[in-house]
């Protein structure tokens, strides 16, 4: 192949590998093409090493119909006739070296060659072909034993060489063999740990998946038992509400309505959640430039409703120009969930409740901080906070589904999220993001 490729028939050769119909006939066609090239060399380096030795360049008939075979055949090949002209090749160097060996004798070594064309036959067809093989190698061990055993009186003997020069001769044709030899062995080995190596990469790729479908089978599980309690736990509560307004008959109406509103925003919190996870392992990531401190402006605009919204002091430690080159409506998830929980979890009894909200370049990651001096996370809950519908604390009115979505949409992101906090301290949530 690359020695073809020398004289540029690159694109030829890639057009018959293309035709090939699987990656391992694609290989095949390789080797068999490279054997070819070997096949070209090995005609004329001998004769050319032949006709130094004697001197004369007379009497080369058998090889040069050798070397024209050798042209034949990787002329039909390029045209893209490879499996008849394989087989033609095949043969025809059985018979060649048939002729070649009653001129020269086994002396010459080239006898040896028997055993180069049949090792290629191997190679070429493989296991999958094995028959086709077995009877190519059969006709080379046949005419083995012919050329040892029968003289042909219809072809002269060539005396053109002397025992010495034929010595000579026997040398360089059992090293050839070798080389062909050794080569289609290494070529055989090398199919055989590709494929073994593919099967590996496949299964990795299979228990992968396998895991991936168990870990998403177990969520499953726990969320449709959660989520229906926590939807209907609302509409249940709705449900007791109305029945006791009916009672009452408008004497408490504004009290009750104002709890159903809560339920009701409870239960859309919730949805928008399950809304959230689910984009977030369909959907591929939209990488683009995003400004951070407007990005987490907007976020804190929004939980401006919050009741304990007034009393907590936001502080944006973020210069104002700094991007982040992530997903936009991913990391507004991210940081629309911890900020709400630092507000959520803020401890008012404290002097100066705050969020904090800090951002700095680290190697190939963006390093975004959200650090309250809120009611802090207990060292028994800290290692669960993480998980799908945990809640921490009473003070909860959640699903404990936030940090969650936030740690999936983040390793989606291809980053990591991490946590710090002290109980009555506070808290720091720390994301890591890939920078680019
Ligand atoms: P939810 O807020 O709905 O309970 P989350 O998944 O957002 O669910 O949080 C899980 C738990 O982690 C919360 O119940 C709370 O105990 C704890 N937590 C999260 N963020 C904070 C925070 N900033 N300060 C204190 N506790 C927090």
């Amino acid at each position: 192949m690359k020695v073809l490729s020398l004289f540029g028939l690159r694109a030829a050769v890639q057009q018959v590998i293309d035709r090939a119909q699987n990656p391992k006939e694609q290989k095949r066609i390789k080797i068999a093409i490279d054997l070819i090239a070997i096949q070209a060399f090995a005609c004329i380096g001998v004769a050319i090493f032949a006709a130094l030795l004697t001197g004369t360049v007379d009497g080369y008939y058998f090889t040069s119909v050798l070397i024209g075979l050798t042209i034949l055949v990787a002329f039909l090949i390029l045209k893209g006739y490879y499996r008849i002209t394989l087989a033609f090749d095949l043969i025809s160097l059985n018979i060649l070296l048939f002729f070649l060996s009653q001129r020269l004798g086994s002396e010459s070594g080239i006898n040896y060659y028997y055993v180069a064309v049949g090792a290629s036959a191997f190679t070429i067809y493989g296991y999958e072909e094995w028959k086709t093989g077995i009877l190519m190698g059969m006709l080379s061990l046949i005419l083995f034993i012919l050329s040892e055993t029968v003289s042909a009186e219809f072809i002269p003997h060539n005396e053109r060489f002397s025992s010495a020069q034929l010595g000579y001769l026997s040398v360089v044709n059992s090293a050839l063999t070798f080389f062909i030899s050794a080569y289609c062995i290494v070529m055989m080995l090398k199919i055989n740990y590709d494929s073994e190596k593919g099967m590996l990469e496949k299964q990795a790729i299979i228990e992968h998946q396998n895991e991936e479908l168990k870990k998403a089978n177990t969520e499953l599980d726990r969320f449709v038992y959660s989520a229906s309690h926590d939807l209907r736990a609302p509409l249940s509560s709705i449900s007791g509400l109305i029945t006791i307004m009916e009672k009452e008959k408008g004497s408490n109406d504004a009290q009750y309505i104002a709890l159903i509103k809560d339920r009701v925003k409870a239960m859309d919190v919730f949805i928008k959640e399950i809304v959230d996870y689910s984009r977030n392992s369909r959907l591929e990531p939209e990488l683009k430039e995003i400004n951070l401190p407007q990005l987490t402006q907007e976020i804190v605009k929004s939980l401006a409703y919050f009741e304990n919204a007034k009393d907590i002091k936001v502080r944006m430690n973020v210069p104002e120009n700094f991007t982040v080159h992530s997903d936009n409506e991913r990391l507004r998830i991210v940081l629309n969930n911890l900020l709400t929980n630092s507000m959520k979890y803020a401890d008012l009894s404290k002097e100066e409740p705050f969020v904090e909200v800090n951002a700095a370049r680290k190697d190939a990651f963006v390093l975004i901080e959200i650090k309250d001096n809120g009611i802090g996370i207990s060292e028994t809950h800290q290692s669960k906070v993480f998980d799908m519908f945990y809640r921490g604390t009473d003070r909860s009115k959640g699903s404990g589904l936030g940090l969650y979505i936030a740690k999936e949409v983040v390793q989606k992101l291809g980053g990591k999220i991490s946590m710090r906090s002290a109980i009555t301290e506070g808290s720091m949530f720390t994301i890591e993001l890939p920078a680019s």
